[in-house]
């Protein structure tokens, strides 16, 4: 009987566009197919990614940026990294866990490995600012090392000090990178001076200043703008603050 309800909740979900069946055991499968497998989602990396490209080297050509001067900030998992594998391979019994983390299993996004290394070649800084906990056992270690497995160049990481939503707000990290000054609390790689971010890239709409989903609803496109010039989101269907 469970298994006839299901189907039915299947079929209406694909007849009437319900993204989530309540009472299907895997509501998130179809999401985490698109991310894991679709040629729209590496298609939409290689987009943002090349685009952006264009972006920074105009910008860093009409500002006369030297080295030192700028930077850039990326948010890591579904931005850089792909976590997707064991939520695709287990989605039947997936639960979030953190630790998995730890075993830095994370694959390079496309586009992602060409960004950095363009940034890093004109002069500019690669800043890392993540929500995995740098506070867990380990969490730093493997973050670094899994960066490195994949080959993305990195100047820093900056993680986040607890699984508290106060420690989920990026704008105080984004801060310190603007300033060059780093409260003592901070979990961090190593600290970088002061410099100008000329770009931030996220699958969050928390991944970019000021921006959550609560006030980005109350404002029209125009409170967008910053988005294909300045600001770069890749799409992310498996999780998010939209949740
Ligand atoms: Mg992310």
């Amino acid at each position: 009987m469970k298994k006839i309800i299901i189907g039915m909740l299947l079929v209406l979900q694909g007849s009437i566009g319900i993204s989530y069946a309540t009472g299907c055991d895997y509501p998130n499968i179809d999401g985490v197919k698109w991310y894991h497998i679709s040629d729209e989602k590496r298609a939409i990396y290689l987009e943002v990614y090349n685009i952006a490209a264009e972006k920074i080297k105009a910008e860093v050509e009409s500002q006369k940026l030297q080295k030192g001067q700028w930077g850039i900030i990326l948010d890591i998992d579904e931005t850089t990294l792909d976590n997707s594998l064991n939520e695709y391979e287990n989605y039947k019994t997936y639960e979030f866990n953190e630790d998995e983390y730890n075993k830095a299993k994370g694959v390079s996004l496309p586009g992602a490995k060409m960004l950095v290394n363009l940034v890093h070649n004109l002069g500019g800084y690669v800043s890392f600012v993540t929500n995995r906990n740098g506070e867990a056992k380990g969490r730093v270690e493997a973050t670094v090392k899994n960066l490195k497995q994949e080959g993305i160049y990195f100047d820093q990481v900056i993680f986040a000090n607890g699984e508290e939503k106060v420690a989920h707000n990026k704008n105080p990290r984004f801060k310190a990178i603007e300033t060059g000054k780093y409260l003592d609390d901070i979990i961090l790689t190593n600290k970088l001076p002061a410099h100008e971010v000329i770009a931030y890239f996220g699958d969050n709409i928390q991944d970019f200043p000021n921006m959550t989903q609560d006030n980005m609803r109350k404002v029209d496109d125009d409170g967008y703008s910053m988005f294909g010039k300045k600001y770069f989101m890749f799409p992310n269907p498996t999780y998010g603050s939209w949740q």
